[in-house]
């Protein structure tokens, strides 16, 4: 069973086998969800971040999600928008590889917020589109495996937008 759903909520309450981090490439914690997410964790995330030795733009590295109600956190570094082409081939990375990690570790339930749409600065619209793209994608490599991909928005207007999506890919 495949399945995309799209909601509003904040990501540290949510029971997933992982949650996916917008982190940056330090892995030390941040603003926004990082820092939320950090906070809800406890230090003991910090602790196991700090032996990863950081994470570069686009890819994945995983951990315990320690006293999150989800097992997992999947932190992926999303790049900062530069009006490049490269950014939307970074970010999809981010997505594309979470989702193989996330297979890696038998992992069948995955919540990404909006990756890069906060301080990071990419336009909402075309980071959900790429956002939606790279899953659909990956979903139709990987017929046989069995997920759910929850887009987890923090305001109306994201989840708007990928709720478009998802109705057009209906
Ligand atoms: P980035 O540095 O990748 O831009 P941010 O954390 O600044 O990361 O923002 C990424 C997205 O996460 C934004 O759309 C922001 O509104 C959203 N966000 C912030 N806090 C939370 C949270 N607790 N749960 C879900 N999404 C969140």
């Amino acid at each position: 069973m495949q399945d995309i759903s799209v909601i509003i909520a904040d990501i540290t309450t949510l029971e997933c086998d992982a949650i996916v981090n917008a982190a940056n490439s330090s892995l030390l914690g941040g603003g926004g969800v990082d820092g939320a997410i950090h906070r809800a964790a406890g230090p003991k995330l910090l602790e196991e971040c700090r032996s990863l030795h950081g994470c570069q733009t686009g890819e994945a590295k995983i951990t315990s999600g320690y006293n999150l109600p989800s097992d997992h956190v999947i932190h992926t570094v999303g790049p900062v928008y530069s009006g490049s082409s490269g950014d939307s081939i970074s970010l999809a990375s981010c997505y594309t590889n979470s989702l193989n990690l996330a297979r890696k570790h038998n992992l069948h339930s995955i919540a990404f917020p909006s990756i890069s749409t906060g301080v990071y600065g990419y336009p909402a619209q075309e980071a959900a589109r790429t956002a939606f793209c790279a899953c659909i994608s990956w979903l139709q490599e990987h017929q046989d495996y069995s997920i759910r991909i929850i887009f987890c928005c923090f305001d109306s207007y994201t989840k708007s937008l990928y709720e478009k999506l998802v109705t057009e890919q209906r």
